[in-house]
């Protein structure tokens, strides 16, 4: 479910060269990739920051527990983080949809893992580039690391390897080195 070419974001287009892959969670708990989809391709997430370059919030897959759907090609840059800086210049976004239901939360993270390990193969991204959207310092807000993807993190950080997460989760992100 592609954004249509001109609209909602893809009226101007910058070229992407993908090599590292950006982990996002959606932050709207509940809400399907279905939903994410469709909303992205009728204009729904307008951009929150002046510093957005396409007025719209756009990336380039969202997965939840019974698909992925894919909004971008993957040789155009989306506006998942950061707007000008490094993250949407230089990788894929994946949004990993939120459910309270730890089953459905698990089946969307192994979901997201799948998809993640065939686009490093498709891409030839390496391991250490598969990032959590934390580990860009945002450019325009001090530096600050945001909390995301936030169904992955231990306090707004990545944890330890293997600690559960609080939602019951044990797959959280090894710090970033
Ligand atoms: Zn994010």
């Amino acid at each position: 479910m592609i954004v249509p070419l001109g609209r909602y974001g893809r009226h101007i287009e910058f070229p992407l060269q993908a090599t590292y892959i950006t982990i996002h969670s959606t932050g709207n708990t509940g809400a399907t990739a279905l939903q994410h989809a469709r909303g992205m391709a009728g204009g729904a997430f307008r951009a929150r920051t002046k510093w957005n370059r396409t007025g719209y919030m756009t990336w380039h897959f969202t997965v939840d527990d019974v698909q992925a759907i894919q909004s971008l090609p993957l040789n155009i840059q989306g506006d998942h983080a950061d707007h000008d800086g490094p993250v949407n210049a230089t990788s894929i976004g994946i949004e990993i949809c939120e459910f309270r239901d730890p089953a459905r939360q698990a089946a969307a993270i192994d979901r997201a893992t799948r998809l993640t390990t065939w686009l490093m193969y498709e891409k030839g991204i390496p391991l250490d580039h598969v990032v959590p959207h934390y580990h860009w310092p945002q450019w325009h807000f001090h530096g600050n690391q945001k909390n995301c993807p936030r169904i992955l993190l231990e306090h707004g950080r990545p944890g330890p390897a293997g600690t559960p997460s609080s939602n019951g989760s044990t797959a959280t992100i090894d710090p970033w080195r």
